[in-house]
């Protein structure tokens, strides 16, 4: 029944919480260990899950009612929650390749999972290529008889830059490789890379499914075989989920739907501003028309985000001051909650990234990424209007 229920309703209802007292509100099951009566019954317990735990880092059960939600929404066949974002990107990596094989990426993509690519995979004796744009084709012609994976963010991290996910993936299974998307910025309420042909989704978990900029989690969607080949990973390195922080994204993901739509719509609104605005030499958002993603965005997302980046006409000294201007925007790492954030990437979110790389995936000195909150669309805009007064 679940399977047919709208988004919110499995956001609110799907996934099993067993519970005595039938508490409407998810228990928190904060405990590190779970006892059993006899040597039979701990041995039964180590080994599978489920029924019955025995350990939390193995698995727990409010943990398990937040994997069973997300993937509801995703669509996928099961879920593991990770200690954050990181903890399902590299978990998913390292159950997809192995020595000898080889990886592809996009270099514009968010900075741990491009050092993730860039120097601990090669040390681990996996060939990796980033490539300088997220085109099919660049995917196409990074391929090698060896490879193995080919890992998408779309929309990509700081850019925008929208992948064809259908087309990757497809691609990606002609070689018998796997195809996983990082859905942290779009979110399954916009977009669900599994419907389109990708393997695996993972997703920060700290961003818009929490939404609320107070906890750190992740979540890895996919087959069931993919999965429980994750969690032996996982449970080996540790990447589990808290249950106090798989609780609060729990409660995050009732509230989705709702936030998102709010989302989608005050970032256009800051979106077209930003783009009627004399100050202002670029936009980056997959919803306006002349984004050059718009029409494959248009096919593969429900709508288009809260994400946009731009660019301060006059480079770093006009942005950096229209930045530090802003009041109701906060200056912060990280996206996807209920307050706008915006961040400078150029300074600050891609400081990893060489300066080469950085200017070669378009990200200026002067650009400004933001991260649309839940705020009064019009406050927004005159924060933005009153600090590009001062850039
Ligand atoms: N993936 C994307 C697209 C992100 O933007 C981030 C963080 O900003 C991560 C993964 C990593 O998530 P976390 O910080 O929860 O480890």
């Amino acid at each position: 029944m679940s399977k047919q229920w709208g988004f919110t309703t499995k956001a609110i209802h799907g996934g099993k919480m067993p519970d005595v007292h039938k508490a409407v509100a998810p228990p928190i099951y904060q405990t590190a260990t779970f006892y059993y009566d006899t040597a039979e019954e701990g041995a039964r317990l180590g080994q599978e899950i489920p029924p019955g735990y025995i350990y939390t880092r193995w698995a727990n059960p409010t943990t398990r009612a937040l994997e069973e939600k997300v993937a509801l929404l995703e669509s996928g066949e099961d879920a593991l929650a990770t200690s954050s974002g990181m903890g399902a990107v590299s978990a998913a990596v390292l159950t997809a390749v192995k020595p000898g094989d080889h990886a592809v990426a996009p270099s514009a993509i968010y900075q741990a999972t491009y050092q993730l690519f860039a120097d601990i995979l090669p040390s681990y004796g996996v060939q990796t290529t980033l490539i300088p744009d997220s085109s099919t084709d660049a995917y196409e012609r990074a391929l090698r008889p060896n490879t193995k994976l080919l890992f998408v963010e779309t929309p990509n991290n700081p850019m925008l830059g929208i992948t064809e996910i259908e087309a990757v993936a497809a691609l990606a299974h002609t070689r018998g490789a796997a195809a996983i998307a990082d859905n942290t910025w779009a979110t399954p309420y916009n977009q669900t890379p599994l419907t389109l042909g990708a393997d695996v989704v993972v997703h920060s978990a700290t961003k818009y499914l929490g939404g609320h900029h107070d906890v750190t989690a992740g979540v890895i969607v996919g087959r069931a075989e993919f999965i429980k080949r994750a969690k032996r990973q996982v449970r080996i390195f540790g990447a589990t989920a808290d249950p106090f922080g798989a609780w609060l994204v729990i409660r995050g993901l009732a509230t989705l739907a709702l936030r998102v739509e709010r989302q989608n719509a005050s970032a256009r609104r800051v979106a077209e501003f930003l783009a009627g605005h004399q100050k202002v030499s670029k936009v980056y958002y997959p919803g306006l028309a002349a984004h050059p993603g718009h029409a494959v965005a248009r096919r593969q997302m429900r709508g288009f985000g809260g994400m946009l980046s731009f660019e301060v006409k006059g480079g770093y000294a006009p942005g950096v001051r229209a930045f530090e201007a802003l009041q109701v925007c906060k200056r912060a790492t990280s996206l996807g909650g209920i307050s706008t954030l915006v961040s400078h990437p150029a300074g600050i979110s891609s400081v990893q990234m060489p300066k080469d790389v950085r200017e070669a995936a378009g990200i200026a000195e002067g650009l400004i990424r933001v991260s649309v909150g839940i705020e009064d669309a019009e406050d927004l805009l005159n924060d933005f209007e009153q600090a590009l007064r001062q850039a």
